[in-house]
């Protein structure tokens, strides 16, 4: 039974977290100190007053924090001091693949394994354990963190080296941008046309532009107006970008992926750093002059 420690409980980090307390002896720590106490008083684990005090004793060490540039500044800070040799770092950010190939080459050399294994199914399919985790890292090092991967993952899928779980959730998350917008134009046209969102919604979702914006998106969040703020569009624009910059660095044209790259950092700009992803919807409503309904 590995030990294991959490560094980052935000929106996603938390429910995540607390899939793995329920099977693994747990310590957290948070930046904000506050939020790692309330998930202690709330689990019943530790909170570590530091991210090396947290991992000294931790067989498996999970990051959940906003970029890899976040993860590796905490690294080289504090958390490389309280790492033991042999352990193995599970890094579920939503990363860049050549920060993460940095990391991973640092950890080598203190004798420490590095996987990314950034999740996608939002914050409901943490708290379900059914994420989607797409892994980057040596076949070994996977096998050695998979029983905890296991508490919040449903489908873990092997993807290649270090980077290539985060290459593939960059590029999910473009398309993820992509069909937002799409639907967002389609359903405001619609909408100004007087067709109802509800009945356009009805044959899209029965057709061949469907998608998890159309089928899930759009009925929860945007025809409710509910917009709740489970996936910050800030991090969604930091995944597109990272999709934009693999394709430059591959050589490969994609005006598509550099488009929703813009379109997230426009949105961002407009909306500002609190936002959740799907509210991208209420710049095009602005333009429009309409909105969904
Ligand atoms: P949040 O903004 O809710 O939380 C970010 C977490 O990272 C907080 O714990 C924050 O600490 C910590 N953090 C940020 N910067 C630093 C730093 N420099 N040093 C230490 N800690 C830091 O983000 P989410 O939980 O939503 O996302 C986390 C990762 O998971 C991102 O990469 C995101 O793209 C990805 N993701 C999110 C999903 C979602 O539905 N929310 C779904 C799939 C992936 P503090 O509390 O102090 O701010």
């Amino acid at each position: 039974m590995p030990s294991v420690a959490f560094l980052g409980l935000g929106a996603i980090g938390r429910p995540i977290a607390k899939r793995i307390a329920a099977k693994f002896p747990l310590v957290v720590w948070n930046r904000t100190a506050d939020r790692a106490a309330a998930f202690a008083s709330e689990t019943g684990v530790r909170h570590a007053q530091s991210a090396s005090d947290a991992a000294k004793d931790a067989d498996v060490v999970v990051t959940c924090l906003s970029t890899s540039l976040d993860v590796e500044q905490l690294i080289g800070a504090d958390l490389l001091r309280g790492l033991k040799r042999g352990a193995a770092l599970l890094d579920c950010t939503s990363g860049d693949p050549a920060t993460s190939r940095r990391i991973a080459d640092k950890l080598a050399a203190e004798n420490v394994a590095f996987v990314d294994a950034p999740v996608s199914g939002g914050v409901r399919g943490a708290e379900d354990g059914t994420l989607t985790v797409m892994c980057g890292g040596d076949a070994n090092d996977l096998a050695r963190v998979r029983p905890v991967i296991e508490a919040f993952g449903k489908k873990i899928v092997h993807c290649g080296p270090v980077g290539a779980g985060d290459a593939v959730k960059a590029m999910n998350q473009a398309l993820l941008a992509l069909t937002i917008w799409g639907t967002g134009e389609a359903l405001v046209a619609l909408s100004k046309l007087g067709v109802s969102a509800h009945v356009a919604l009805e044959v899209i979702n029965a057709s061949s532009g469907r998608s998890n914006a159309s089928m899930n998106l759009f009925p929860e969040r945007v025809l409710t107006r509910a917009f709740p703020r489970t996936f910050k569009l800030a991090l969604l624009d930091k995944d597109a970008r990272i999709a934009a910059q693999i394709a430059r660095d591959e050589r490969v044209p994609a005006p598509l992926t550099q488009l929703a790259a813009d379109l997230c950092t426009l949105a961002r700009q407009e909306l500002g750093e609190e936002a959740d992803h799907v509210e991208a919807v209420k710049v095009i409503e602005k333009w429009a002059g309409a909105e969904v309904r």
